[in-house]
């Protein structure tokens, strides 16, 4: 796989061994990916320059991986790069010595801010030639930037980005730019990136050993290679612990050197949408499983340490501890004797202690999100528990649900209104299941989860969205399908009464292979006047200067205003269909992209950011078992 052309060649992307890699070696590489689309070619270039840095210097590897994947830290440690756009063409004008106004022109010309960085200082004459930028130095001085904060933060950051740019070189600034920005856009997915490291330790193990493979020897190893990394990382996401791991132990004893740990949240078990209690039967025919209220709450993974503290993750591996102050007073009231450290999955969910019954999530949602103090909470929240993935030292994850679900009872313990376990059924008939969905319903849940309890499939499955897990909510079964959880990308103004408003919104789903947000529909009705308003001032703040690079719309028009990717909708429609104007999910089912037909509003979904949305992917096989259910024609009608 690593052609010559693969290889960097000019002189200052290469460097001695031991020394610092330099970033024009890694940038050389963002243009070989930058420049092909094939998924195959993207991973070889990135593989090959990984083999160089750990060969040479592999003290770099995990800051070179990090600026690959444009992170500066793990996810859940949300130490954030992407600068506003405002605050970066300052510092692109003042470093290159052109006006706020040019650097804006120019910005709304080509519409690329790397671009215009690059232009900016190719036109500019430099007196000396400062030291090349390594690797490590733009790290560092990146997370210097992202941790600024305080007095006068603005302009501390802009001086910092002034002195990196003064030092880049020719595709450097680009780079660093749209580094700076939050978005390389090089086409280069997080998952491609994993599987590159992984591929990178497998041929520079196999080359130090200086064993001869053969061609399926070599594919087999790779593969293997990248299965054991991804499934290490999805249990414990941090290239802190994995990457030094990979270095020390190689990747053969990766798996016991980085296990699941209490304190580092694991990417979460997803579930697949069902239609029909029929169609969970044909599911799990013949298959032990139980059914489980689904709670309408927010997703939390509690991790109680062995010195006893308490940190609870969203399902974005977004620390909430401070969201959820009481957790940490209540939870050790759940807890029995001997039992010394764990992680459970459960929903946080509204309760209404005099009523005693659940709210809904709107309730929850009115909770802030940050410094907030056990004494003002107003909406009082219970945990209901329904999985245990760790307990006093061992990780549970390939045991299956009834034994999970057994030590879950055994060690931890009901009390009043604020920890209970998930209501569980182990119905089997249509009638046993349709009999416990109207009380979860009844009872203020959304419908029912349902999982396979024993056998292939029980085990937990961290970022996995398993057909072991179904979904079952209530809204499927009018028809009308799961809903879809959308960013809003652009604004049309409001016409007549509502001109101090957007009239409508421009919805995309996110695809993390191409880095994309792909269009698919635009909402212009159902809103009250409130609500418009309420979206007004959230989006206003992110409206933009030009489209992102990035925002795939398509053959439409466009909006009047794109916004920052930011803001996160579930939308629910009355179907999909093929659409010769959207490009969402193209060429998932066949040439064209996939559209929402009358797409209604239903919530603000602060707890998933952009990048969050619904996949493509899910889009394509929600609209393929549409067409299947309505005879191939991929046209149903709703109420069906
Ligand atoms: P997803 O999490 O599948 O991407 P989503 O965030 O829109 O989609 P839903 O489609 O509503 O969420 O369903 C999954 C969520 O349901 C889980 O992430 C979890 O927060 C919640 N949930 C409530 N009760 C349960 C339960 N008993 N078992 C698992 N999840 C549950």
């Amino acid at each position: 796989i690593f052609s010559k052309s693969s290889k960097p060649d000019k002189a200052q992307t290469s460097w001695k061994a031991g020394e610092p890699v330099p970033y024009a070696a890694l940038t050389a590489t963002f243009s070989k990916i930058d420049a092909t689309t094939k998924r195959l070619e993207i991973s070889a270039y990135l593989t090959h320059f990984l083999v160089e840095v750990i060969e040479k210097t592999p003290e770099d590897l995990l800051k070179s991986v990090y600026l690959c994947i444009n992170r500066l830290a793990p996810e859940y440690e949300s130490l954030e790069l992407g600068i506003g756009e405002s605050l970066l063409m300052k510092a692109i004008g003042e470093s290159c010595g052109r006006s706020l106004a040019q650097v804006k022109a120019e910005y709304k010309k080509i519409g690329d801010l790397g671009e215009v960085a690059f232009n900016s200082r190719t036109r500019q004459k430099t007196l000396f030639k400062s030291k090349p930028l390594t690797v490590r130095q733009v790290f560092d001085e990146l997370k210097k930037v992202a941790k600024t904060s305080g007095d006068k933060s603005q302009a501390r950051k802009v001086g910092l980005i002034k002195a990196l740019l003064a030092k880049c070189e020719g595709e450097e600034t680009k780079f660093l730019i749209r580094s700076l920005e939050g978005k390389l856009r090089i086409g280069l997915a997080e998952k491609t990136a994993l599987v590159s490291l992984a591929h990178a330790v497998v041929t520079a193990e196999h080359a130090k050993s200086g064993k001869k493979w053969s061609r399926e020897r070599l594919s087999s190893e790779l593969e293997t290679g990248a299965e054991i990394v991804k499934s290490v990382f999805s249990e414990i996401p941090s290239y802190d612990l994995v990457v030094p791991a990979l270095l020390d132990n190689g990747i053969a004893h990766l798996q016991e050197a980085c296990q699941l740990t209490p304190g580092i949240p694991l990417k979460p078990m997803l579930a697949k949408p069902t239609k029909a209690i029929s169609e969970v039967l044909d599911r799990f025919e013949g298959k032990h499983f139980t059914c489980e209220y689904k709670y309408d709450g927010e997703r939390a993974q509690i991790h109680f340490l062995e010195d006893g503290s308490v940190r609870v993750f969203s399902r974005n591996s977004e620390d909430m501890t401070v969201k959820y102050p009481e957790f940490v007073t209540q939870l050790p009231r759940a807890i029995k004797p001997h039992t010394k450290s764990f992680v459970i999955d459960a929903e946080a969910v509204a309760w209404d202690t005099e009523e005693r019954r659940l709210l809904e999530f709107q309730k929850l949602s009115t909770r802030k999100r940050k410094d907030v103090k056990a004494e003002d909470i107003k909406v009082k929240v219970h945990l209901f528990a329904f999985d245990l993935l760790y307990l006093n030292g061992e990780a549970l994850l390939e045991k299956n649900l009834r034994e999970r679900r057994a030590l879950l009872r055994e060690h931890l313990q009901a009390v009043d209104g604020e920890f209970a376990f998930a209501q569980s059924e182990d119905a089997s008939t249509v009638d046993e299941i349709q009999a416990f969905l109207d009380r979860s319903i009844k009872d203020g849940c959304e419908g029912l989860m349902v999982k396979m309890l024993e056998g292939e499939g029980a085990s937990y499955e961290p970022s996995r969205r398993s057909i072991h897990w179904l979904k079952l909510k209530k809204d499927y079964l009018q028809g009308v399908g799961d809903s879809f959880d959308l960013v809003v990308i652009g604004g049309d103004y409001g016409k007549g009464k509502r001109t101090n408003v957007y009239g409508a919104f421009h919805l995309a789903c996110y695809d993390p292979d191409s880095g994309t947000y792909q269009m698919i529909c635009k909402i212009g009705t159902g809103f009250s006047d409130e609500a418009l308003k309420t979206h007004w001032e959230t989006l206003k703040p992110l409206e933009l200067a030009q489209k992102k690079a990035y925002y795939d719309v398509g053959g439409a028009k466009g909006p009047d205003v794109y916004f920052e990717p930011k803001v996160v909708w579930e939308v629910l429609a009355a179907d999909l269909s093929l659409s010769p104007i959207y490009s969402a999910a193209k060429g998932l089912c066949g040439d064209r992209g996939i559209s929402l037909r009358f797409p209604r509003f239903l919530r603000i979904r602060d707890d998933k950011d952009a990048e969050q949305s619904t996949e493509p992917e899910q889009i394509a096989e929600a609209y393929r078992r549409q067409a299947i259910q309505s005879g191939g024609g991929g046209k149903k009608r709703k109420g069906g």
